[in-house]
Protein backbone atom coordinates (compact mmCIF):
# COMPACT_ATOMS: atom_id res chain seq x y z
CA UNK A 1 0.00 0.00 0.00
CA UNK A 2 1.20 3.83 -0.69
CA UNK A 3 2.01 5.97 1.88
CA UNK A 4 1.48 9.16 2.59
CA UNK A 5 3.05 11.37 5.27
CA UNK A 6 0.68 14.39 7.36
CA UNK A 7 1.18 16.98 9.75
CA UNK A 8 -1.42 16.74 11.87
CA UNK A 9 -3.97 13.44 12.44
CA UNK A 10 -6.41 14.50 15.39
CA UNK A 11 -8.64 17.21 13.99
CA UNK A 12 -12.04 19.08 14.89
CA UNK A 13 -15.66 18.59 13.57
CA UNK A 14 -16.84 21.48 11.79
CA UNK A 15 -20.27 20.83 13.47
CA UNK A 16 -20.56 22.48 16.58
CA UNK A 17 -21.56 19.76 18.46
CA UNK A 18 -19.87 16.99 17.36
CA UNK A 19 -16.09 15.97 18.34
CA UNK A 20 -13.04 15.10 17.25
CA UNK A 21 -12.07 12.74 14.40
CA UNK A 22 -9.37 10.86 12.55
CA UNK A 23 -8.63 9.94 9.10
CA UNK A 24 -5.87 7.75 8.88
CA UNK A 25 -5.83 6.70 5.26
CA UNK A 26 -6.71 8.51 2.33
CA UNK A 27 -9.11 6.86 -0.19
CA UNK A 28 -10.87 3.97 0.41
CA UNK A 29 -11.04 0.16 -1.12
CA UNK A 30 -14.45 -0.16 -0.80
CA UNK A 31 -14.81 2.06 -3.94
CA UNK A 32 -18.77 2.27 -2.77
CA UNK A 33 -20.74 4.10 -5.92
CA UNK A 34 -23.93 5.28 -4.21
CA UNK A 35 -21.41 7.50 -4.72
CA UNK A 36 -19.06 8.29 -1.94
CA UNK A 37 -19.16 11.57 -0.20
CA UNK A 38 -16.03 11.37 1.04
CA UNK A 39 -14.29 10.80 -2.60
CA UNK A 40 -16.78 13.65 -3.74
CA UNK A 41 -15.18 16.00 -1.56
CA UNK A 42 -11.48 14.82 -2.52
CA UNK A 43 -12.36 15.48 -5.64
CA UNK A 44 -13.80 18.50 -5.98
CA UNK A 45 -10.65 20.09 -3.13
CA UNK A 46 -8.08 18.17 -5.88
CA UNK A 47 -6.66 15.49 -3.55
CA UNK A 48 -7.31 12.77 -5.93
CA UNK A 49 -7.77 12.51 -9.43
CA UNK A 50 -10.52 9.98 -9.61
CA UNK A 51 -12.32 6.49 -8.89
CA UNK A 52 -9.66 4.81 -9.34
CA UNK A 53 -6.97 7.23 -7.89
CA UNK A 54 -9.43 6.80 -4.28
CA UNK A 55 -9.50 3.30 -4.28
CA UNK A 56 -5.95 2.86 -4.00
CA UNK A 57 -5.95 3.74 -0.60
CA UNK A 58 -2.57 5.37 0.72
CA UNK A 59 -1.78 4.81 4.71
CA UNK A 60 -0.41 7.90 6.49
CA UNK A 61 2.71 6.30 7.75
CA UNK A 62 3.59 8.90 10.48
CA UNK A 63 -0.24 8.30 11.93
CA UNK A 64 1.23 7.23 15.12
CA UNK A 65 4.02 9.50 15.84
CA UNK A 66 1.56 12.76 15.21
CA UNK A 67 -0.92 10.94 18.05
CA UNK A 68 2.02 11.08 20.59
CA UNK A 69 2.78 14.58 20.42
CA UNK A 70 -1.31 15.32 19.55
CA UNK A 71 -2.81 13.55 22.37
CA UNK A 72 -0.95 15.25 25.35
CA UNK A 73 -1.79 18.95 23.90
CA UNK A 74 -5.89 17.70 23.04
CA UNK A 75 -6.19 15.54 25.84
CA UNK A 76 -8.08 17.64 28.35
CA UNK A 77 -10.68 18.83 25.67
CA UNK A 78 -11.53 15.63 23.88
CA UNK A 79 -14.80 13.67 24.95
CA UNK A 80 -14.89 11.27 21.99
CA UNK A 81 -12.95 9.89 18.67
CA UNK A 82 -14.53 9.06 15.63
CA UNK A 83 -13.04 6.56 12.90
CA UNK A 84 -13.67 7.54 10.08
CA UNK A 85 -15.21 9.61 8.43
CA UNK A 86 -13.25 9.86 4.68
CA UNK A 87 -12.29 6.47 5.09
CA UNK A 88 -12.72 3.23 6.56
CA UNK A 89 -10.91 2.39 9.51
CA UNK A 90 -11.23 -1.68 9.00
CA UNK A 91 -11.36 -1.77 5.30
CA UNK A 92 -11.90 -5.20 3.61
CA UNK A 93 -8.78 -7.40 3.10
CA UNK A 94 -6.42 -4.57 4.25
CA UNK A 95 -4.51 -5.88 6.73
CA UNK A 96 -2.32 -2.47 6.83
CA UNK A 97 -5.13 -0.56 7.79
CA UNK A 98 -6.69 -2.77 10.50
CA UNK A 99 -3.37 -3.04 11.62
CA UNK A 100 -2.89 0.72 12.05
CA UNK A 101 -6.68 1.41 13.52
CA UNK A 102 -6.36 -1.14 16.21
CA UNK A 103 -2.55 0.82 17.10
CA UNK A 104 -4.23 3.94 17.36
CA UNK A 105 -7.42 2.88 19.35
CA UNK A 106 -5.23 1.31 21.73
CA UNK A 107 -3.14 4.24 22.17
CA UNK A 108 -6.22 6.71 22.57
CA UNK A 109 -7.64 4.30 24.90
CA UNK A 110 -4.38 4.46 26.99
CA UNK A 111 -5.03 8.09 26.96
CA UNK A 112 -8.24 7.69 28.76
CA UNK A 113 -10.09 8.68 25.51
CA UNK A 114 -12.84 6.21 24.21
CA UNK A 115 -13.34 5.96 20.78
CA UNK A 116 -16.55 5.58 17.81
CA UNK A 117 -15.92 2.91 15.19
CA UNK A 118 -18.17 2.83 12.20
CA UNK A 119 -17.08 0.56 9.39
CA UNK A 120 -17.82 -1.74 6.21
CA UNK A 121 -15.16 -3.76 6.96
CA UNK A 122 -15.09 -6.74 9.45
CA UNK A 123 -14.46 -6.00 13.37
CA UNK A 124 -11.17 -8.07 14.41
CA UNK A 125 -11.62 -10.09 17.41
CA UNK A 126 -9.13 -8.31 19.74
CA UNK A 127 -11.27 -5.35 20.24
CA UNK A 128 -12.19 -7.54 23.10
CA UNK A 129 -9.34 -7.91 24.51
CA UNK A 130 -9.80 -5.75 27.89
CA UNK A 131 -6.27 -5.22 28.83
CA UNK A 132 -5.72 -3.27 25.38
CA UNK A 133 -9.04 -1.93 24.17
CA UNK A 134 -11.52 0.38 26.94
CA UNK A 135 -14.80 -1.46 27.37
CA UNK A 136 -16.37 2.36 27.10
CA UNK A 137 -15.58 2.21 22.87
CA UNK A 138 -18.79 1.80 20.82
CA UNK A 139 -18.36 0.14 17.29
CA UNK A 140 -20.68 0.12 13.95
CA UNK A 141 -21.46 -1.01 10.75
CA UNK A 142 -22.85 0.36 8.15
CA UNK A 143 -26.25 -1.97 6.51
CA UNK A 144 -28.12 -1.32 4.27
CA UNK A 145 -28.79 -4.12 2.01
CA UNK A 146 -28.62 -7.97 2.30
CA UNK A 147 -28.67 -8.01 -1.59
CA UNK A 148 -25.83 -9.66 -3.16
CA UNK A 149 -26.66 -7.61 -6.05
CA UNK A 150 -26.79 -4.06 -4.69
CA UNK A 151 -23.34 -5.32 -2.83
CA UNK A 152 -21.82 -6.12 -6.19
CA UNK A 153 -23.17 -2.76 -7.83
CA UNK A 154 -23.16 -0.28 -5.05
CA UNK A 155 -20.18 -1.47 -2.33
CA UNK A 156 -18.07 -3.99 -4.64
CA UNK A 157 -14.98 -3.40 -2.68
CA UNK A 158 -16.66 -3.71 1.34
CA UNK A 159 -17.10 -7.27 3.28
CA UNK A 160 -19.96 -9.52 2.87
CA UNK A 161 -23.25 -8.41 4.52
CA UNK A 162 -23.23 -11.82 6.60
CA UNK A 163 -19.58 -11.23 7.58
CA UNK A 164 -19.86 -7.85 8.52
CA UNK A 165 -22.94 -8.45 11.23
CA UNK A 166 -21.52 -11.73 11.91
CA UNK A 167 -18.04 -9.84 13.45
CA UNK A 168 -20.37 -7.12 14.85
CA UNK A 169 -22.61 -9.53 16.75
CA UNK A 170 -19.15 -11.14 18.05
CA UNK A 171 -18.50 -7.58 19.73
CA UNK A 172 -22.40 -7.27 20.88
CA UNK A 173 -21.76 -11.08 22.54
CA UNK A 174 -18.84 -10.04 24.54
CA UNK A 175 -20.83 -7.37 26.16
CA UNK A 176 -19.72 -4.03 23.65
CA UNK A 177 -22.08 -1.57 22.63
CA UNK A 178 -22.47 -1.38 18.92
CA UNK A 179 -24.88 0.68 16.55
CA UNK A 180 -26.12 0.21 13.00
CA UNK A 181 -25.55 3.22 9.95
CA UNK A 182 -29.12 2.28 7.87
CA UNK A 183 -27.36 5.06 5.89
CA UNK A 184 -27.28 5.90 2.87
CA UNK A 185 -30.55 3.78 2.15
CA UNK A 186 -31.79 2.86 -1.35
CA UNK A 187 -34.86 3.49 -3.22
CA UNK A 188 -36.71 0.65 -4.70
CA UNK A 189 -36.10 1.74 -8.17
CA UNK A 190 -32.10 0.60 -7.13
CA UNK A 191 -32.98 -2.23 -4.82
CA UNK A 192 -36.23 -4.05 -4.27
CA UNK A 193 -36.14 -5.32 -1.18
CA UNK A 194 -37.71 -5.76 2.47
CA UNK A 195 -36.71 -3.22 5.40
CA UNK A 196 -38.21 -5.64 7.95
CA UNK A 197 -35.73 -8.35 6.60
CA UNK A 198 -32.55 -6.53 7.36
CA UNK A 199 -33.91 -5.15 10.65
CA UNK A 200 -34.36 -8.79 12.33
CA UNK A 201 -30.59 -9.25 11.40
CA UNK A 202 -29.45 -6.29 13.51
CA UNK A 203 -31.91 -6.49 16.17
CA UNK A 204 -29.27 -6.78 18.99
CA UNK A 205 -27.75 -3.51 18.19
CA UNK A 206 -28.10 -0.90 20.87
CA UNK A 207 -28.89 1.91 18.79
CA UNK A 208 -29.92 2.38 14.58
CA UNK A 209 -29.55 5.22 12.88
CA UNK A 210 -31.33 5.54 9.43
CA UNK A 211 -31.20 8.14 6.50
CA UNK A 212 -32.08 8.62 3.00
CA UNK A 213 -29.93 8.05 0.33
CA UNK A 214 -28.58 11.61 -1.10
CA UNK A 215 -26.53 12.23 -4.14
CA UNK A 216 -27.93 10.05 -6.23
CA UNK A 217 -29.88 10.90 -9.48
CA UNK A 218 -31.86 7.86 -9.97
CA UNK A 219 -32.80 8.17 -6.29
CA UNK A 220 -33.77 11.51 -6.01
CA UNK A 221 -35.82 10.93 -8.92
CA UNK A 222 -37.87 8.03 -8.04
CA UNK A 223 -41.32 8.95 -8.22
CA UNK A 224 -42.21 8.27 -4.06
CA UNK A 225 -38.96 9.10 -3.45
CA UNK A 226 -40.53 11.31 -0.05
CA UNK A 227 -43.63 8.94 0.74
CA UNK A 228 -40.71 5.91 0.16
CA UNK A 229 -38.80 7.36 3.17
CA UNK A 230 -41.33 8.71 5.59
CA UNK A 231 -42.79 5.07 5.56
CA UNK A 232 -39.30 3.74 5.62
CA UNK A 233 -38.80 5.76 8.82
CA UNK A 234 -41.83 4.90 10.56
CA UNK A 235 -41.06 1.08 10.39
CA UNK A 236 -37.35 1.79 11.53
CA UNK A 237 -39.04 3.42 14.55
CA UNK A 238 -41.74 0.99 15.04
CA UNK A 239 -39.23 -1.98 15.27
CA UNK A 240 -36.99 -0.24 17.12
CA UNK A 241 -39.63 1.15 20.24
CA UNK A 242 -40.88 -2.08 20.18
CA UNK A 243 -37.48 -4.08 20.75
CA UNK A 244 -35.90 -1.34 22.84
CA UNK A 245 -33.61 -0.32 20.95
CA UNK A 246 -32.58 3.59 20.42
CA UNK A 247 -32.82 4.96 17.09
CA UNK A 248 -32.40 8.24 15.22
CA UNK A 249 -33.86 9.32 11.88
CA UNK A 250 -31.21 11.87 9.59
CA UNK A 251 -32.30 14.82 8.81
CA UNK A 252 -34.52 15.28 5.60
CA UNK A 253 -35.40 11.40 5.79
CA UNK A 254 -38.56 11.88 7.53
CA UNK A 255 -41.61 14.77 6.24
CA UNK A 256 -41.33 15.34 9.95
CA UNK A 257 -38.47 15.71 11.51
CA UNK A 258 -37.92 15.22 15.17
CA UNK A 259 -34.61 16.25 17.26
CA UNK A 260 -35.12 14.46 20.46
CA UNK A 261 -33.33 11.74 19.18
CA UNK A 262 -30.64 13.89 18.29
CA UNK A 263 -28.25 13.34 21.06
CA UNK A 264 -28.10 9.93 20.64
CA UNK A 265 -26.20 10.07 17.46
CA UNK A 266 -25.13 13.41 17.63
CA UNK A 267 -21.37 12.53 15.69
CA UNK A 268 -23.40 11.22 12.48
CA UNK A 269 -23.54 14.68 11.32
CA UNK A 270 -19.86 15.09 11.44
CA UNK A 271 -19.28 14.03 7.98
CA UNK A 272 -20.99 17.24 6.21
CA UNK A 273 -17.81 19.57 7.34
CA UNK A 274 -14.53 18.16 7.63
CA UNK A 275 -11.78 20.02 7.18
CA UNK A 276 -8.49 19.41 4.40
CA UNK A 277 -6.10 17.60 6.15
CA UNK A 278 -2.39 18.88 4.98
CA UNK A 279 -0.38 15.79 4.03
CA UNK A 280 2.77 15.50 2.38
CA UNK A 281 3.06 12.34 -0.62
CA UNK A 282 6.14 11.07 0.52
S1 LIG B 1 -16.74 2.73 2.90
FE1 LIG B 1 -17.20 4.89 3.24
S2 LIG B 1 -15.32 5.98 2.71
FE2 LIG B 1 -15.17 3.92 1.83
S3 LIG B 1 -15.88 4.18 -0.29
FE3 LIG B 1 -17.61 3.50 1.00
S4 LIG B 1 -18.66 5.38 1.60
FE4 LIG B 1 -16.60 5.96 0.86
Amino acid sequence: MKEIRRKSLLYKSGVEYADYCINHVEGCSHGCRYPCYAMMMKKRCGVIKDYNDWVKPKIVINALELLDKEIPRLKDKIKVVHLSFTTDPFMYKQPEVADLTLKIIEKLNRAGIRCTVLTKGIYPKELTDKNRFSRDNEYAITLVSLSDKFHQQFEPGASPYRQRIKSLKYLHDKGLKTWISMEPYPTMNLVEQDLSGILNEIRFADKIIFGKLNYNIKASSFQNNKEFYDERAKEVISFCQKNKIDYHIKYGTQATEDRSTEEIFRQDDMVSSYPEPVYIQV
